[in-house]
């Protein structure tokens, strides 16, 4: 792997060894179900309060408010349908759910379904920024909405929407405001959750493993879920199912070194990004960048090469692992429904991609990075 340099920390994140480490003995040694009532079942019962307390310590949240699950996808439908069945089943006469079009597809495909259920989705456009515009949220509160979803930070373009505003709105119209948290979490160090009532988390973006995630769920004001799935009455019966205790320890420790070193962590980040978009722009002049620099998270940014398609650019720097797009869904050949919302056109979405960088990263990495695309583009433009 030495030869390639990874820049798509946004669609996952190498687990951190110190992570790996400290999952191990949960394996082999300490391998009981959490639940037994044995000495060996409450050493890894143990275990899994002990990741809610890191957890909940990250987020600045109770440790009763963390549910885990297995990921942000989890998390969301979660949230989402479990938050609108409930006021449903207590005769809540609102109709509407609120989202963006922004949203990652756990969110979109989560509210789209709910049309089954007779809900009436508004997805709210967002500006060239990549943003929501308070005003048009307000007026779509003018009737009565069930929950609001909107999500901190866009996994494409890394913009981050001020949430904690838009939920103190959605709950001045008595709506329950849900966050997708999965891109943020970690990153920048003055995240608060003080107005948002449930947000999803995903441990692959911190360097924790894939397959672990958690659901945040306010205690005051309660908010109340019914559950996607039933069965043993784990996690308070909002998500059955024997716990997967490594991979819980896991997302504990990531969480402990991110309160640990995420703020210096994020300082290293800002400075490659800056490195790398002067670089950039010193050696390609009309190079630009999809929404705002200063909004969007340290270490990514989404890059538009003018004239120049991204996959032609991808194709010649095969040792640079990027995405045009989000990895979860599209083919890299349909342009990033992202982008389109923000009024690129269908040509400039397609010649933009996302980068970012993390943890592994190093400055020669980055210089390496600048070099490689500056050539890359130039040979193109130049018909070699
Ligand atoms: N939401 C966002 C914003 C994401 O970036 C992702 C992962 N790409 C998810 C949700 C889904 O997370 P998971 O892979 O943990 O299900």
């Amino acid at each position: 792997m030495d030869q390639f340099i990874y820049l798509d920390y946004q669609a996952t994140t190498p687990c951190d060894p110190r992570v790996v480490e400290t999952m191990l003995p949960y394996f082999t040694d300490y391998f009981a179900n959490s639940h037994s009532d044995h000495s060996f079942g409450q050493r890894a019962n143990q275990a899994v309060e002990t990741a809610r307390e890191q957890v909940a310590s990250l987020l600045g949240v109770l440790a009763q408010e963390i549910i885990f699950t297995s990921g942000a996808t989890e998390a969301n439908n979660i949230a989402i349908q479990g938050a609108v069945k409930y006021r449903l089943k207590q005769n809540h006469t609102a109709r509407q759910v609120i989202t963006v079009c922004t949203e990652h597809k756990s969110v979109l495909e989560v509210v789209n379904a709910l049309a089954e259920w007779g809900i009436d989705v508004v997805t709210l456009p967002v500006n060239r920024e990549g943003l929501v515009d308070h005003e048009a949220l307000k007026e779509a509160l003018q009737t009565p909405t069930l929950l609001v979803s909107i999500m901190a930070a866009n996994n494409e373009t890394s913009i981050i929407q001020p949430v904690n505003e838009l939920a103190k709105i959605a709950h001045e119209y008595g709506a329950i405001f849900h966050c997708d948290m999965a891109q943020i979490i970690g990153k920048i160090d003055h995240l608060s959750l003080e107005n948002i009532d449930l947000a999803s988390l995903s441990g692959h973006k911190i360097y924790a493993p894939k397959g672990v995630g958690v659901l945040y769920v306010r205690r005051k004001p309660r908010v109340r879920l019914s559950p996607l799935f039933y069965g043993g009455y784990q996690e308070r019966g909002i998500r059955s199912g024997t716990l997967p205790v490594p991979l819980i320890v896991g997302m504990g420790k990531a969480c402990e070194i991110m309160c640990q070193e995420g703020k210096e962590e994020a300082q290293c980040l800002i400075y490659y990004k800056k490195l790398l978009i002067d670089g950039l722009k010193h050696n390609i002049v009309n190079i630009k960048i999809n929404g705002s620099i200063k909004k969007s998270l340290p270490g990514s940014v989404n890059l538009h090469f003018p004239g120049v398609q991204a996959l032609d650019i991808l194709n010649r720097i095969p040792h640079l692992c990027l995405s045009t797009g989000s990895a979860c869904t599209v083919s890299s050949l349909m342009p990033s429904y992202v982008l389109l919302a923000m009024g690129l056109s269908k040509e400039e979405a397609l010649q933009s991609f996302r980068l970012s960088f993390g943890r592994m990263t190093t400055q020669a990495q980055v210089r390496e990075v600048i070099d490689a695309l500056s050539c890359a583009y130039h040979d193109i433009m130049a018909g070699r």
